[in-house]
């Protein structure tokens, strides 16, 4: 049975580790470069360029110095792996995993995962680690996701903490429920935007009036008088 599958999916062992904003994605693959240095092990660290908050990778409050360098890539196949292999590399870890199926103007491209994976694999790369959304906050599926799910990835799915604010005056200021998607809010009001007015990924140029949340079901699900349209 594994012989069959892996005759047919010529790809890399592939993990995808995914959940909403906050459910410690990038410090599960963090975790994973760590073991990958004390066994041994030697992986090149990718990240797309499109909108870098942080050069290197690391979980949300470490500082720089303790993250890991990474290279930055506009498009995934675009990464000179044959260089890499050549220098002893067989592990590639890859954060904001959902980004690399868009281009640089932020279209989605058609076809990254499969042909990827599947050269990566000629090449001799054996496993891969990637941390990255599955729904977008407007609900749509990330490609990339749904390509590493559909070709035999592993998928780890982290939960978060519901953040949905509910009443800042009591001792339980948010949800706290099992959050499992992501939401996106005027930080002005508190108030989400309006799903169907979002794109999958926002425009280009970081903005400081937005913030991101991990929401619940019913948090997630709301009527649309309770939100305003993202523009
Ligand atoms: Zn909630």
């Amino acid at each position: 049975m594994i012989s069959e599958m892996s005759e047919r999916c010529q790809t890399p062992k592939v993990t995808y580790i995914t959940g909403p904003m906050s459910a410690g994605k990038t410090e599960k693959l963090h975790t994973k470069m760590g073991e990958f240095d004390s066994t041994h092990i030697h992986y090149v660290a990718l990240k797309p360029i499109m909108d870098v908050r942080d050069a290197g990778i690391k979980p949300r409050g470490m500082s720089a110095i303790d993250g890991h360098e990474c290279i930055g890539f506009d498009q995934l196949g675009n990464v000179d792996i044959e260089s890499l292999v050549l220098a002893g590399i067989d592990t590639a870890v890859v954060d904001e995993a959902h980004m690399a199926g868009f281009d640089m103007d932020r279209q989605p491209l058609s076809d990254v995962y499969l042909p990827t994976m599947e050269r990566w694999k000629r090449l001799g790369i054996v496993r891969v680690f990637m941390a990255g959304l599955d729904v977008a906050a407007n609900g749509d599926r990330f490609r990339m996701y749904t390509d590493a799910k559909d070709f035999g990835a592993k998928i780890v799915h982290l939960t978060a903490k519901c953040e949905y604010p509910i009443d800042p005056d009591e001792n339980r200021p948010t949800c706290r429920e099992v959050a499992k998607r992501s939401q996106i809010f005027e930080l002005a009001s508190g108030k989400p935007f309006y799903r169907g007015s979002l794109p999958s990924i926002l425009p280009a140029g970081s903005r400081d009036d937005i913030g991101f949340r991990p929401v619940c079901q019913e948090h997630y699900a709301l009527l649309r008088s309770d939100t305003i349209d993202f523009s």
